[in-house]
């Protein structure tokens, strides 16, 4: 069917491999005709990507899904993602909603649209968790200089406390061939910076046969790729040779993200993670031995079912001692159906939200440290675009957001720059 003259609206909630997929979603439309427009534009079709992760996503999604309808009531109005694949049944009784499109339902969009006219009864199709296996590659060509490109989907570890195994299924990846060829297609659009994506990419592999490391270690010898960040890896999955690898490579960039969760062993033992402190803080140890000044950003979740006073402040100090750059703290949400809701000892929601505003005071100090212990360095700067009236902003090597007055000649540009002075938390000055 062709759809030429019909308009696209998309929105997506959560994380940078929903962005992705729904960048893949969008080309995917627009071969076919659709216009892409903005969210805030009457158009002839929305896609809402949803995301489940915690109690808020699900209250974003609905409320988007209900923007989207309230925008143009005869529209058709698709809603895509975790929380279509995990609750269904939820969010077809919003009135106005269309399709509700499972994991695997989502890349084959079209197939449900006909001539766009409104269901009379709403529809859902949703392959059974058990069935979800096929891979769909994604890859988002939204900015300019920063492409964030989907290597793996699923995960296989089950942390009591997550739900993304239901909603996306079991680990699963292309081979490091076809990944190559992605990026080669991006490189070939005018990025310069690709940045790995998906639930756990440590876990690449699973299904060809290879490891993220070969991913890793051939990607990086891609002709013509400047830049490649490593997205969030499980610290179990993150093993010496890998960071040896971005040691010695000049197009691995030097930042890691690496999810903590907790401080405590025993809490790290009832979120059933695969790791404790120990191992932990030897990563973090053997990043700062190769790479000084590499950014190492940190996931923490505060309150816990479980965690007490005493665990928190364990938690807290432990933290506080590692040489990171960043923490993204969250209060923990319950998710139906997870075994962490069966941990005694719930945390009252005012504390989770005290806790989280302890976390995100150190966050703040860590971060000040790093810019400062970075002040009088060289590193280079891949600027994107405008940051406000004035400024245009970019990211260093090792993640420094820094700005500078607006130059137009300086978009999708790598400079050498030097990080002279930090406002507080704010973006870096530099001079060129
Ligand atoms: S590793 Fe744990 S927290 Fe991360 S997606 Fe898998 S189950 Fe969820």
């Amino acid at each position: 069917m062709n759809y030429r003259g019909k308009k696209a609206a998309f929105y997506t909630l959560g994380c940078k491999l929903n962005y992705a997929e729904t960048s893949a979603i969008a080309f995917a439309l627009q071969e076919l005709g659709f216009k892409r427009v903005g969210f805030q534009e009457k158009a002839d079709l929305y896609i809402v990507n949803t995301c489940s992760v915690t109690n808020q996503g699900d209250k974003s999604s609905r409320n988007i899904i209900r923007r989207a309808i309230k925008q143009n009531p005869e529209a058709m109005v698709v809603a895509v993602g975790c929380m279509a694949q995990l609750k269904p049944a939820e969010v077809v009784t919003i009135q106005g909603t269309d399709l509700v499109l499972g994991t695997q339902e989502k890349f084959s969009i079209p197939r449900w649209l006909g001539n766009l006219e409104k269901k009379k009864t709403p529809e859902i199709h949703v392959t059974p968790l058990k069935e979800i296996n096929q891979f769909t590659p994604a890859c988002s060509w939204g900015g300019r200089t920063r492409s964030f490109l989907k290597v793996q989907d699923g995960c296989d570890y089950y942390c009591s406390f997550c739900t993304i195994p239901y909603a996306r299924g079991r680990s699963r990846n292309q081979s490091v061939s076809d990944t190559i060829a992605e990026v080669q297609q991006t490189l070939a659009r005018g990025f310069k910076e690709i940045v790995l994506t998906g639930v756990n990419i440590g876990d690449f592999g699973k299904s060809t046969g290879e490891t993220f490391y070969d991913l890793l270690s051939a990607l990086e010898k891609v002709k013509g790729l400047e830049r490649l960040r490593i997205g969030s890896v499980e610290p179990n999955l993150l093993n010496d040779p890998i960071i040896e690898l971005v040691a010695r490579s000049n197009v691995l960039m030097p930042h890691f993200h690496l999810p903590l969760q907790s401080g405590s062993d025993s809490i790290l033992a009832w979120m059933k993670r695969r790791y404790s402190t120990t191992l932990f803080a030897s990563r973090v140890r053997k990043i700062r031995e190769l790479i000084p000044d590499a950014f190492i950003g940190v996931d923490v979740i505060a309150g816990t079912n479980g965690e007490t006073d005493e665990l928190f402040r364990e938690s807290y100090d432990f933290i506080n001692k590692l040489d990171i750059s960043q923490l993204h703290a969250f209060p923990y949400s319950e998710r139906s159906g997870t075994q962490a809701l069966k941990i005694p000892g719930k945390v009252a929601v005012e504390e989770r939200k005290r806790r989280t505003r302890e976390y995100i005071n150190l966050s703040e100090n860590k971060l000040r440290t790093f810019y400062t212990r970075n002040l009088g360095t060289r590193h280079t700067v891949l600027f994107e675009g405008r940051s406000n009236k004035t400024q245009m902003a970019g990211f260093t090597d090792n993640y420094i957001r820094v700005e500078t007055p607006y130059d137009p000649s300086l978009i999708n540009q790598i400079v050498s720059v030097k990080l002279v002075s930090t406002g507080k938390n704010g973006p870096v000055k530099i001079a060129l």
